[in-house]
């Protein structure tokens, strides 16, 4: 009944094999078992045998058993080729669903850590294997995914095609990626015209490419793939928006202005609209702010460098600036006359309510109704400026506010 028993748990999808003994060795389970089958197949020509030549001992490694690592200490024979035009004299049998040729471990067992590295690779995946009982570092996890066989995908319909780093900056190769399962489906050495081409053309089928807007893969999609159409993906798209963004804002940095305080506002009493102040002072310049300050520091050093005789050209060369960064800075005798912009000091309808909205806004109430809830002027102000603007351009600049989780968005 016991025999039943085990041979039923560990070799329960396996024939041929007789389980002899079950032992506790220390933190191990040692199942002594034999192959029994009457012949075997030479895996040089598939011709069978039965003449034995030796026996010797395996010992593979099997899925734990209540905590403890369990080693297949078994008994294997190698039997004589029968073909005499075969390359192999002799071969070893294998246990079907069991053994692998050259393989440490069960079958079972190895189908276990091929699911554990594919889902937690290196690592993570030596720990989990630890914590199972089971023997494999993470090298061990990495050479399975490497041994595991290329996996057959069909020819996408639309296909992602993006550049990635071998080594940022200098080496780079190509995934491709099907957009409708979002899985890869190749990846490429290089990311130049020829190789994608040549992997369009060997894969007809694509319908749609969808690229960033470099020439290599445009052109590669009209040699490989003529009929295929041609979009730009999501992500490039919300890159170039940010891009384009960040040069504007960085372009007009001197025009925007600084809140009227850093700190969180005090409890707020009932409105009394008697005691909102005016805004700053319209015309003047930012008088704090990195690049105020960067654009004073390189004033101060240009006109430094003007005194002692040097040109444009010495002076742009040794502070590392452009030539006509210089030339602005050494045109105006002071850097407040670079620091006042076209919109710098606007005055605006809301600037006797700015104090009011400020603390509406740390209080988070970030919408125009909310703001303006408690005092009529406001309400109005607000109404009108939100026609044609945002709390953004009208002065207010969220990005320096300590905005609530919960709020909504600035813009109205
Ligand atoms: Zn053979």
């Amino acid at each position: 009944m016991g025999d039943v028993f085990l041979a039923d748990l560990w070799c329960h999808q396996v024939e041929g094999v007789l389980i002899e003994d079950v032992l506790l060795d220390g933190e191990f389970v040692v199942v002594r078992a034999r192959a029994v089958a009457e012949w075997a197949g030479c895996p040089g020509c598939g011709v069978v045998s039965s003449r034995v030549h030796s026996r010797y001992v395996r010992r593979l490694a099997e899925s734990a058993a209540g905590g403890r690592r369990v080693v297949i200490e078994l008994r294997v024979r190698r039997f004589h080729c029968r073909e005499p035009e075969c390359a192999r004299t002799t071969f070893v049998e294998q246990v079907t669903g069991l053994t692998f040729r050259y393989g440490r471990r069960s079958v079972a067992l190895q189908a276990v850590l091929e699911k554990v590295a594919l889902m937690l690779a290196g690592r993570a995946g030596a720990r989990l294997a630890d914590v199972l009982a089971v023997a494999a570092s993470r090298s061990t996890l990495l050479r399975l995914i490497r041994a595991l066989p290329e996996p057959v995908t069909a020819t996408p319909r639309v296909l992602g095609v993006d550049e990635f780093a071998l080594r940022k900056g200098h080496v780079y190769a190509t995934v491709l990626v099907d957009i409708e399962t979002r899985r890869p489906v190749d990846l490429l050495p290089d990311r130049s015209v020829s190789t994608v081409a040549e992997w369009l053309t060997g894969h007809p089928g694509v319908e749609m490419i969808c690229r960033d807007r470099s020439f290599a893969y445009a052109e590669a999609g009209r040699i490989g793939a003529p009929d295929a159409v041609h979009v730009a993906d999501r992500w490039h798209i919300w890159k170039n928006l940010a891009e384009a963004v960040e040069k504007t804002v960085v372009r007009h940095r001197a025009l925007l202005r600084e809140p009227h305080f850093q700190t969180p506002a005090p409890v707020l009493e009932p409105l009394d609209t008697t005691r909102l102040q005016a805004g700053p002072s319209a015309g003047q310049p930012r008088r704090s702010g990195r690049h105020s300050d960067r654009i004073r520091e390189q004033h101060a050093a240009v006109h430094a460098l003007l005194d002692q005789g040097l040109g444009l050209r010495p002076i742009a060369r040794q502070l590392g600036l452009a030539r006509n960064t210089v030339r602005r800075l050494a045109r105006v005798a002071s850097a407040d006359d670079l620091l006042v912009g076209r919109w710098t000091g606007r005055t605006s309808i809301l600037d006797p309510y700015k104090p009011y909205l400020h603390h509406r806004w740390q209080e988070g109430c970030t919408t125009a109704a909310a703001c303006s809830k408690n005092s009529a002027n406001a309400a109005t102000a607000v109404a009108r400026a939100s026609s044609n603007a945002t709390f953004g351009n009208c002065g207010m600049r969220s990005r320096t506010m300590t905005r609530p989780a919960r709020s909504r968005p600035c813009g109205m």
